[in-house]
């Protein structure tokens, strides 16, 4: 999966947390059948979250891009892609990193 954080590809140590971007940390998740970097187990159980939720509405069995835009505190504006679609998206966390809000955007 390619993850793009507020501009910059992420999901490796060099490149930063898959949610959020951070360098620091050393957290990993294998999420899709791919072992990712996360700055701590709290970003990767909110990136498991909103995948299985993007996979819960759209039924696909696989993202192969995610372009994520934001932070905690605004929300993310999202957009996932399969081979040949795009689903866009909102998504913002509560505290214990589930999902507080989650919008279709078109
Ligand atoms: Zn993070």
């Amino acid at each position: 999966m390619k993850i793009i954080v507020n501009g910059k590809e992420a999901g490796t140590k060099e490149k930063g947390c898959a949610l959020c971007g951070a360098t620091w940390g050393e957290y990993y998740d294998v999420i899709d059948g791919e072992n990712l970097f996360f700055c701590c187990d709290y970003c990767a159980l909110e990136f498991k979250n909103m995948v299985n939720e993007v996979k819960n509405r759209t039924r696909w069995s696989k993202i192969y891009e995610l372009v994520i835009n934001g932070n905690y505190y605004t929300g993310r504006t999202c957009i996932a892609k399969s081979e040949d679609k795009e689903y866009k998206f909102y998504v913002k966390f509560n505290d214990e990193a589930g999902i507080e809000t989650f919008k279709e955007l078109t």
